[in-house]
């Protein structure tokens, strides 16, 4: 007997090659397939209800007589119909119909109604119920179970959908859908209430119950997705991402990776150039990378610290570590404000050291361009730092060691794929080694989180500022009293500080924001005539927008009027003054990462969020959240619980993970028994692993090919 991930649809009855496409769009290709389709919600068609008791914005299940069938012309035209049960009568009404549909509505006719209960022009209605007519037999049955609503897309009804289901269904039993959970492995950890039910929960009984949950079945926690049958299933499927994850990393280790031996004659040499002493938590996370990249596996780690902690240097040591061992290095930022910043930093510091730096943006074209690839390609490049033109196909590297990627949060987890590929070019290309890599993220990512997402990296966490940091002051202050805060930037300018000037985003829009940092930079310059005011934003050409940051950098403007594109990596130690306007339009995160600006030198900071009434009770929140603490970590939480995963993350993270039934919040307090499941499935039962992922993921190996 064929196993059911064996099976192909086609053997369902009723699913011709049409069909067969139509599923293959929504994942689907095997029986297995379906029974892993699960319902988004359920409708309960168990019951009648009696017309008269009907509330707006509920679903249900009517039955009655027509009573009367007609085209009104309103706004729009619509057929509406009258029903009548012995209680009273509602209206259907619909505003696509075929003139069978009228036809087949006749007078006196019985009826029963699936749909929604809305209050419309009629009074209570249903707009576009299912329905049946009932004939001359009074008593059809109802449903039994509650009734699935699955993820649809075009040409394939909920109708469609549910009799493939029960097909499939029919065809289920003990033998035919392996368990691939070790029954060993889901009682070992955990030992909570919990674990102990989804032990119990056979995955045949869980698929049977989520497409066809008893009328009796505990309706809110299904809706809420608690429910043991859906537990028992998010806690595979975490698995399976998780699995599909570390298997990615297992693959990458299984190459080659450079063993830089440790270059102490220009670490000191580079430490002795520095105006600082390392913090202890700068040298716990060196020391940490310095091991890894000593080792001929590649690393895979993820570097993460609040913005101003000092990741910079960390990435030049360890740049140094591959560059005394005769390879290149690549420093990667996201935006060319931050390419252009690293370049100052790392030719200040490795130029004393006859290191040679380079770099590549998306900017540079033509000649300048080869010119630049030359380098990179012949090797005389030793340090390259750039935008995602690293990227590109054309950069080809002579020796490439250590790819560092900076405030990864804008990178996808394909584009941080792209970069292992290119490894030393010079190595024939089945023994090539994989380059280190270092990601560096100022957005601390909730441990949960980084469980899920990030499975296959390590992790450093630099938890110290430097010393003689003051904590940024926060203050949140009513647009009406702009004035105050403009005498603000006078006294904090005419002291000799810095200051930024955010305006934040008004709907997506880069222009519409470019315009208002416009109005409200010359506004200020009205107010503020004895300050120099520079102004950055995405509409600028690259050239210009370095140029005003390093304007504003060397002290040659006073106060900057600014986007949001100065939000991540800007440093610069004399500004002690954050404007940010409308902060009710951004999340804590963003909010964190831009107040993360100032407080980088030693003089006393702060933070004016200069908010415009009404605000929202999560924008009241959020900026409660920003004034109590400077923490990143508790804000990253915080934004966590008030946001959701999607948000943190950025949807496109999240939006890869593409999960059918766990939900990273709702389900966070499985993920212990998710890695710790994984570990011993890898380690005591390796051949479950492609078929979990197969299952959940599909054959496209999502995460394997770039
Ligand atoms: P981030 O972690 O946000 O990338 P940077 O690497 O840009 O932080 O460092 C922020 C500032 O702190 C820089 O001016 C840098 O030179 C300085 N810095 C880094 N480490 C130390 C330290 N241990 N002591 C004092 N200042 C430091
Ligand atoms: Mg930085």
């Amino acid at each position: 007997m064929t196993t059911l991930d064996q099976a192909p649809i086609t053997q369902l009855r009723g699913i011709g090659a049409k069909m067969r496409d139509k599923l293959a769009r929504v994942g689907i290709a095997t029986i297995q397939d379906v029974l892993f389709h699960l319902p988004l919600r359920y409708m309960d068609r168990t019951r009648i209800s009696p017309i008269a008791g009907l509330q707006s914005n509920t679903e249900v299940v009517i039955e009655g007589e027509i009573r009367g069938t007609d085209v009104v012309f309103g706004r729009r035209r619509s057929l509406i119909c009258k029903v009548q049960d012995n209680t009273g009568l509602i209206t259907l009404r619909f505003f696509h119909f075929t003139a069978a549909q009228r036809n087949n509505l006749t007078s006196g006719a019985r009826i029963r109604c699936y749909g929604e209960v809305r209050r419309g022009g009629a009074g209570l209605e249903l707009y576009h119920p299912e329905y049946e007519l009932l004939g001359e037999q009074s008593s059809k049955p109802l449903a039994q179970n509650l009734t699935p609503v699955y993820p649809a897309s075009e040409g394939l009804t909920q109708y469609r959908l549910r009799t493939i289901a029960e097909q499939a269904l029919a065809l289920l039993n003990d033998g035919n859908l392996e368990e691939l959970l070790p029954a060993e492995l889901l009682s070992a950890e955990g030992g909570s209430s919990r674990a102990n039910i989804q032990q119990q929960t056979s995955l045949a009984d869980a698929l049977r119950f989520l497409h066809q949950p008893p009328a009796s079945a505990a309706v809110e926690l299904l809706a809420e997705g608690l429910h043991p049958a859906q537990q028992r299933l998010a806690l595979e499927e975490l698995l399976a991402h998780h699995l599909s994850l570390q298997q990615l990393r297992q693959q990458i280790r299984q190459h080659q990776g450079p063993a830089f031996a440790a270059h102490t004659k220009l670490r000191s040499a580079l430490l002795k150039h520095l105006p600082f002493e390392l913090t202890g938590a700068q040298q716990r996370v060196c020391e940490e990378i310095a091991n890894d990249i000593a080792q001929p596996v590649p690393m895979l780690r993820l570097l993460q610290g609040d913005g101003g902690s000092g990741k910079t240097v960390v990435a030049a040591l360890a740049s140094l570590q591959a560059i005394g061992s005769g390879y290149q290095a690549a420093v990667m930022a996201p935006t060319e404000i931050l390419a252009e910043q690293h370049r100052l930093n790392f030719e200040a510091w490795f130029t004393p050291l006859d290191i040679t730096v380079v770099w590549l943006t998306g900017k540079l074209k033509g000649k300048a361009r080869e010119v630049q690839l030359e380098r990179i390609a012949n090797g005389s490049a030793q340090l390259i730092v750039g935008t995602h033109a690293l990227f590109q196909d054309d950069v080809i590297f002579h020796k490439l060691g250590l790819t560092v990627i900076d405030e990864q949060h804008r990178f996808g987890v394909h584009q941080r794929l792209a970069l292992r590929e290119k490894g030393p070019a010079s190595e024939p290309s089945h023994q090539r080694s994989v380059p280190h890599q270092l990601i560096m993220t100022a957005t601390p990512i909730p441990r949960t989180l980084a469980m899920s997402v990030y499975a296959d990296l390590d992790f450093s966490v630099i938890d110290e500022l430097p010393a003689g940091r003051t904590p940024v002051n926060t203050v949140a202050i009513a647009d009406q009293r702009r004035g105050e805060v403009v005498q603000r930037i006078r006294g904090a300018c005419g002291e000799g500080n810095q200051a930024y000037w955010v305006c934040t985003l008004i709907e997506e829009s880069e222009t519409l924001e470019a315009q208002a940092a416009e109005v409200t930079a010359s506004e200020l310059a009205l107010l503020l005539p004895e300050l120099r005011i520079g102004l950055v934003h995405g509409r600028l050409k690259p050239k210009e927008k370095i140029q005003v940051m390093a304007a504003f950098k060397a002290g040659e403007l006073d106060l900057l009027v600014a986007t949001t594109v100065i939000e991540v990596g800007v440093d610069v130690p004399n500004a002690s003054l954050m404007v940010i306007e409308n902060p009710e339009r951004l999340g804590l995160a963003q909010l964190h990462q831009l107040r993360g600006r100032v407080g980088r030198g030693s003089i006393a900071s702060h933070c004016v969020l200069l908010y415009s009434m009404p605000l929202s009770q999560r924008a009241k929140e959020r900026i409660t959240v920003m004034r109590q603490t400077n923490d990143g970590f508790v804000i990253a939480e915080k934004d966590l619980a008030l946001r959701g995963p999607g948000e943190v993350l950025g949807t496109r993270q999240t939006g890869e993970l593409n999960l059918r039934i766990a939900d990273l919040e709702r389900d966070a307090h499985l993920l212990e028994q998710v890695k710790a499941t994984a570990s011993a499935l890898m380690t005591h039962h390796p051949n479950k692993v492609a078929p979990i992922i197969r299952r959940w993921l599909g054959n496209k190996e999502r995460y394997g090919q770039v």
